[in-house]
């Protein structure tokens, strides 16, 4: 069973950009209902509504894609947790709440997989097994409940996302498959990033690219090599944190005092909303066609870069009119553009 009644993924890539917006699990841990860490999804059990209520507003912002709150939620993370017996449980209301917001709008759903933790480039035979009986499992269940495409995200190892790939193509979906990028140049079983997004196009992803770890300054200039490098859809979706030469991912970036920032300490790194904007046109210029966001992200993100990529979302209807700020805006007495003038000063 597919969701629905919409446009799919390929028909809407073909028309133009697609809009993505992830980081669940990193803003309902902000917000109280995942525990760092571990970062298993326990909130789709726990609190239902609080990942329906952040896929209505990433939905508002003018996300085109619900994406299923199943990252994590393998065999391997819930043991961390002790709740290896919620695993299908989990998995199937993960992409019924996607289903249920989905439906308030014209959006897409999305089977969700991710690294695994288990697979062993040391030992590629036995742990190919255990990753791929992994990714059955988990897109068996999002299939039954619905979903219209997979993304396979953070992958370290290409080895590991190609095994995702042939999951994804064996369930007849369409597959989006983005690395991860911690490492300066390849992959942790060492394809250079470009090299592994074309072996992935050869193998049949309709979507390659790069998700998490980089900001756009240190995304973008890999993302357009990928983008010369293959002819199929191209997906980029950064953290919104200032990463730079020195300090290329968020998990390298680190305090006044020297401290690691990530996870829990990024916030003076954070990007406003004006700058993911930016992102989102030179994305769009240089012929990114899925355009997102991922740890870190939140819907004032989504909705500036939608705005920027010229749509108009249900949230705009509440976007900023600083003309009529009392202290602000242009309507504001001579006085007190004064006293404001002082008051900045
Ligand atoms: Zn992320």
């Amino acid at each position: 069973m597919t969701n629905t009644t919409t446009t799919g993924i390929l028909e809407r890539l073909q028309q133009g950009i697609v809009q993505g917006a992830e980081g669940y699990v990193f803003e309902l841990e902000r917000r109280g209902y995942i525990k760092a860490g571990p970062y298993v999804p326990e909130v789709v059990l726990d609190f239902p509504a609080a990942v329906k209520e952040l896929h209505r507003e990433f939905l508002r912002a003018g996300s085109d894609v619900m994406v299923a709150l199943t990252y994590y939620a393998h065999r391997e993370k819930l043991k961390d947790v002790g709740r290896e017996n919620d695993l299908e449980r989990m998995n199937r209301q993960a992409v019924q709440l996607a289903n249920e917001v989905a439906r308030e709008g014209n959006a897409l759903v999305a089977g969700n997989i991710c690294n695994t933790w288990a697979y062993d480039p040391q030992d590629v035979t036995t742990s190919s097994r255990v990753v791929r009986a992994m990714y059955e499992e988990q897109l068996t269940w999002a299939v039954e409940e619905g979903i219209d495409f997979v993304i396979s995200e953070t992958n370290d190892y290409l080895g590991e996302a190609l095994i995702a790939l042939e999951v994804i193509k064996q369930l007849g979906l369409p597959a989006m498959v983005t690395l991860a990028s911690v490492q300066p140049h390849t992959t942790r079983d060492g394809y250079d990033y470009v090299e592994a997004c074309q072996r992935l196009a050869g193998a049949g992803a309709d979507i390659v690219g790069l998700n998490c770890d980089r900001g756009p300054r240190t995304m973008l200039p890999i993302i357009k090599k990928i983008r010369s490098a293959v002819s199929c859809y191209v997906a980029a979706q950064p953290v919104p944190f200032k990463t730079g030469e020195q300090h290329p991912t968020f998990e390298s970036l680190r305090t006044s005092d020297g401290q690691q920032a990530f996870p829990l300490a990024l916030e003076p790194f954070l990007y406003n909303r004006f700058e993911m904007a930016e992102f989102a046109r030179e994305a769009r210029d240089i012929g990114v066609n899925y355009i997102g966001i991922c740890c870190g992200g939140a819907p004032h993100y989504v909705r500036a870069m939608a705005e920027a990529l010229g749509k108009t979302v249900p949230a705009s209807k509440y976007s900023p009119a600083m003309e009529l700020h009392p202290m602000l805006g242009t309507h504001v007495e001579e006085k007190d553009q004064h006293f404001l003038a002082d008051w900045k000063n």
